[in-house]
């Protein structure tokens, strides 16, 4: 008999003494059942022990994960902050018998020709496929530069030596159409994400575990794909804010596991974007990542001219009037793109006479009015009531204030009867088909002005859009986050890049504050100016990629409760032996500062030594007092 420190699914940094036959051939790594408490879970083996009187058996070993992966694993745990055992359940599947499909990968789809740039960029990141070294490649390309077919030929060279892909894309809805190219390339490759039937996600992890499937497309999740052969880990749209995880518990970046697990596996990684996150820009100049640059549209298309306009406190100017009648008289790319990152109808609900307001019962938010359903709904916990018309202090009629795409699309019905418009977002978009169709009608010419959220700077490549308006560009630019103005340039950058894939299209944005650094450099497409003036920024005020950071997050119901706990765990961090080389801020209420009837603190930490952090909150992770939730995140991208 042997014994083993097993590590089993619950939320502390501890390990229980197991027992198992020596037949049973455990390693570091593996996954068995053993009975906890009065349950059978999975537990994964840390280490062997000392004989240990009481130890229960294993019941059962079920495999064990490429040593790869473990490795990874443990640096997840340890990075990241989340006990092994959860890490573990997280990344397993749900175990079910299935019959698992035998796949060869073949080479079936054309090859389309590469452009300098691309031709470039492939050679480089070929070298380093060839010789088996890890190096992180930063393929920085405009939209609409071809990335993917550099994507494809790398591809390629990795399959032809035995090895596997993974393939990272940030949402769910782009899947299909990158596992359609793929598949009309290759002839194989599988989608893995979180809205998987059980028996799906069983069945794709056992086949790339069991080295059957070769290309794994997938979200975030999918990071973790249990191939014991992988060549080359690609992450597409590598800014993307999805590939953060936030609950459940691990807390991870995606983007920065793959990297981890490329430097593990000792193969390239390939991140690409138009609009490269700040920290991966710094690490490129900085020559810790290899840049390479797609600076054209394939084919010679332009890029777009872009006007910024102030509509003032209208909701349309005369710019953009005009140019939404020109655009869709035109022959050529009659089709024209409005987008305005805010659902629902109205987003204010305001008795003038008493100054009451329609707010969230539960959060300390503004309720949304939607017209649709005649009802007011909270975007952050999803409260909803039946509309208020009068005061229910005063008994005034209640005045709905500011601009949502229900509001906009019965403006512009009313503006443009004569026009075929659809809107598209969470709330007209009820399925993946919806979407689908919409693309296809706009394409048949059918739809000539699209109107919609954040939904519409995703997806498909369109061929004929002339004009893409940007309703208000100011809905995230002052919002409490010294992230504000990155996402806002990305956003543009994003929308913008709608427009004119198959000539040159126009670009309007309006804003109430047209100077603001972020539009401008949006609107000269000159990322590398944009990165500057945000770099000092970021220089200056000390936050990434200039230091590390850490959010200490405190909630319950108690307002005095959460301010007692905060200040305790200051004072826990104030004892620290290493005081001196990190700085504290907090604890102050959260920007949101109340959600779904919790009170919210947080203490945000930054340092700039390696590890520290991660040190300094281990130690804080045992703290607990009873109905108060406190939860730590490393890397933190939600400030609110
Ligand atoms: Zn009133
Ligand atoms: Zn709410």
């Amino acid at each position: 008999m042997r014994y083993y420190n097993i590590a089993v699914p619950i939320d502390k940094f501890i390990n229980f003494t197991y027992v198992a036959k020596e037949e049973m051939n455990l390693n570091e790594g593996s996954v068995v059942s053993v009975p906890f408490k009065s349950r059978t879970v999975l537990g994964v083996v840390i280490e062997e022990a000392k004989a240990y009187k009481g130890a229960k058996e294993v019941e059962e070993k079920i495999l064990d994960l490429p040593i790869n992966l473990y490795e990874l694993v443990l640096w997840v745990s340890d990075y990241y902050l989340c006990p092994l055992g959860i890490v573990y359940s997280f990344i397993l599947p749900p175990f079910m018998k299935r019959i698992k499909r035998v796949e060869e990968y073949q080479i079936i789809g054309k090859f389309l020709n590469l452009s300098t740039p691309q031709e470039k960029s492939y050679l480089r990141i070929k070298k380093a496929v060839e010789e088996d070294s890890h190096e992180t490649f930063l393929l920085f390309g405009v939209t609409g530069s071809g990335k993917t077919e550099v994507y494809l030929r790398v591809m390629e060279d990795v399959l032809k030596k035995g090895k596997s892909v993974l393939y990272l894309v940030p949402e769910i809805s782009i899947i299909p159409q990158v596992l359609e190219r793929v598949r009309g390339r290759f002839g194989m490759g599988e989608a893995y994400h979180y809205k998987l039937s059980k028996g799906m996600r069983y069945s794709y992890w056992m086949s790339t575990y069991n080295g059957k499937l070769k290309i794994g497309i997938g979200s975030r999740m999918s990071i973790f794909s249990p191939f014991h052969d992988l060549g080359l880990i690609i992450v597409d749209e590598e800014h993307s804010e999805s590939y953060k995880q936030e609950e459940p518990k691990p807390r991870f970046s995606a983007r920065d596991v793959a990297v981890m697990r490329g430097a593990i596996e000792r193969i390239p990684v390939i991140l690409g974007s138009a609009t490269p996150s700040l920290e991966s820009y710094y690490k490129a100049k900085n020559g810790e990542y290899i840049f390479l640059e797609l600076p054209e549209r394939v084919k010679g298309q332009e890029m777009p001219d872009v006007e910024i306009v102030d509509p003032g406190r209208n909701i349309f100017s005369a710019e953009m009037d005009k140019a939404i009648k020109e655009t869709i008289n035109k022959k050529d790319m009659p089709r024209v793109i409005l987008f305005l990152n805010r659902r629902g109808y109205a987003p204010y609900g305001k008795c003038y006479k008493c100054g009451w307001a329609a707010r969230c019962p539960n959060c300390d938010i503004s309720l949304n009015f939607h017209k649709a359903t005649n009802s007011l709904l909270c975007h952050h916990c999803g409260y909803k009531m039946d509309k208020v018309i009068n005061c229910p202090k005063c008994g005034k009629e209640v005045t709905y204030l500011g601009w949502g795409t229900q509001r906009i699309e019965e403006e512009i019905k009313t503006k443009y009867k004569e026009y075929n418009i659809q809107r598209m977002d969470t709330d007209s978009i009820s399925r993946r088909h919806d979407h689908e169709r919409i693309y296809n009608d706009l394409k048949r010419g059918e739809i000539q002005i699209l109107l919609g959220t954040q939904m519409v700077t995703k997806g498909l490549d369109l061929p004929d859009i002339g004009l893409v308006g940007v309703i208000s560009a100011d809905t995230a630019i002052n919002l409490p986050d010294f992230r504000a103005s990155e996402r806002t340039f990305q956003l543009l950058s994003q929308v913008a890049g709608r427009a004119g894939r198959g000539g040159k299209g126009k670009v309007i944005i309006q804003s109430n504050n047209p100077n603001h650094y972020a539009i401008r450099f949006a609107k000269e497409h000159n990322y590398e100016g944009f990165y500057d003036k945000e770099r000092e920024f970021r220089l200056s005020a000390k936050y990434p990629p200039f230091v590390n950071l850490a959010r200490i997050l405190i909630r319950s119901k108690e307002e005095e409760e959460v301010i007692k706990v905060a200040l305790k765990i200051k004072t826990k961090l104030n004892e620290s032996k290493e005081r001196e080389l990190f700085t504290i801020l907090g604890p102050v209420p959260c920007p949101i500062g109340w959600i779904e009837r919790n009170y919210r603190y947080h203490i945000l930490l930054k340092s700039e030594e390696e590890n520290l952090l991660q040190r300094l909150l281990k130690n804080l992770y045992s703290f607990r007092v009873g109905g108060v939730r406190i939860s730590f995140e490393i890397d933190p991208v939600n400030m609110l």
